[in-house]
């Protein structure tokens, strides 16, 4: 059976190799040779995959026009899942790159049914958080989706002119008139950079988590569809895994409990990973004797993506548990504390930029 991403669903990844295949995604090793990839991401393979980043890192080294673009839909709570995308923004601004964020309060109106006022202030609460993970704000822009201009708006009316239903089914499989519309407006949200208001950024690189996919895929062929008449160029991606939720299925905003929030209190945080999903066996005599198995485990997870700082704490940890020196209890209590710091320390700078977070983004005015 063919896989169909949903940018829009719930459903956890297992397979991410299929997704190269079925997608022509291409891997990411083929170009980890580039020395701007010095990244945790990169090294753990937790960005594993790519579409032309290649072609963006040329322009990059060789000092062309360069820029990162990436959207947040305001719905839910910015979690650890979210905080991926501001790691990468954050990694690329500190190699000196331009990074706009584009915050979907057009989609969550539509597609999500949200309120029009709690969307504009989650939408403040997104960047307030994106500046406390440590952008930059002299190097980035935050923009709501319905506070621009006629000429992104132009670009949606032109690209529905060049799309059709049949496919847009196969990209994104079930569609509703909501979901069209803000397919064609993620499509505005990548490619805008590249006229000339907008800064006239050729190349453009998406960090975003693999499900997001289809998005891409749309957009790239809509830029082959407009080159000579826009002079648009398709943008390129990078892929990350989606970090699971706590019992093993997608770590979403709409499953609260299973997601470990920006703004968690650390004493509900660390109870929270206390009773995550592991890889470890049915009797400590089991793993003491066969190990544990990390690739299954939640907790190895958050070490790999947040919570293991360089390659040799990361190493400890896996060996301990495969060879079952260490057993689930004390490697959770490690994790734990380790995630509390980062909450504490997180939380502190939030709470001051969410103050005057205003400053950074102009709100929409309906
Ligand atoms: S020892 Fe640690 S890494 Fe291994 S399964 Fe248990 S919690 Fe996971």
């Amino acid at each position: 059976m063919s896989i169909v991403l949903d940018p829009w669903g719930h459903i956890a990844i297992e397979n991410y190799e299929r997704l190269l295949v079925e997608f022509g995604i291409r891997p990411i090793d083929e170009v980890l040779n580039s020395y701007i990839i010095n990244h945790k991401y990169f090294t753990r393979r937790v960005i594993f995959g790519h579409r032309d980043f290649n072609q963006w890192l040329n322009a990059y080294q060789s000092g062309g026009k360069v820029a990162v673009l990436t959207g947040l839909m305001p719905s839910g709570d910015p979690h650890l899942g979210t905080a991926m995308v501001y790691e990468e923004l954050r990694f690329f601004q500190e190699k000196g790159v331009f990074v706009k964020m584009a915050i979907a309060d057009a989609e969550a109106y539509a597609v999500r049914r949200e309120d029009r006022d709690s969307v504009v202030k989650k939408g403040l609460d997104f960047i307030a958080h994106a500046l406390a993970w440590g952008i930059n704000p002299d190097n980035a822009e935050f923009y709501y989706q319905t506070s621009m201009d006629s000429s992104y708006y132009r670009l949606i009316q032109l690209f529905s002119r060049k799309v059709s239903e049949a496919e847009m089914k196969a990209i994104y499989g079930d569609l509703s008139p909501a979901k069209i519309m803000a397919a064609l407006t993620q499509a505005a949200d990548i490619l805008h950079l590249q006229l000339d208001e907008y800064g006239g950024f050729k190349y453009v690189l998406v960090p975003v988590g693999v499900d997001q996919d289809p998005h891409l895929r749309l957009t790239r062929d809509l830029a082959d569809r407009f080159e000579n008449e826009l002079a648009l160029k398709r943008p390129a991606s990078i892929y990350h895994k989606l970090l699971r939720g706590l019992d093993g299925g997608k770590m979403s905003k709409s499953r609260p409990e299973y997601a470990i929030h920006l703004t968690d209190p650390p004493d509900l945080a660390e109870k929270k990973l206390m009773n995550a999903l592991t890889g470890g066996r049915a009797t400590a005599e089991e793993q003491r004797r066969l190990g544990g198995e990390p690739w299954k485990c939640i907790v190895f997870e958050l070490y790999t993506y947040h919570l293991a700082s360089d390659e040799n704490e990361l190493r400890e940890v896996y060996n301990d548990c495969v060879s079952g020196r260490v057993l689930c209890g004390q490697c959770k209590r490690r994790a734990a504390e380790k995630l509390r710091a980062l909450l504490v320390e997180h939380q502190k700078r939030y709470y001051d930029f969410r103050n005057n977070v205003e400053k950074y983004v102009e709100k929409p005015s309906f």
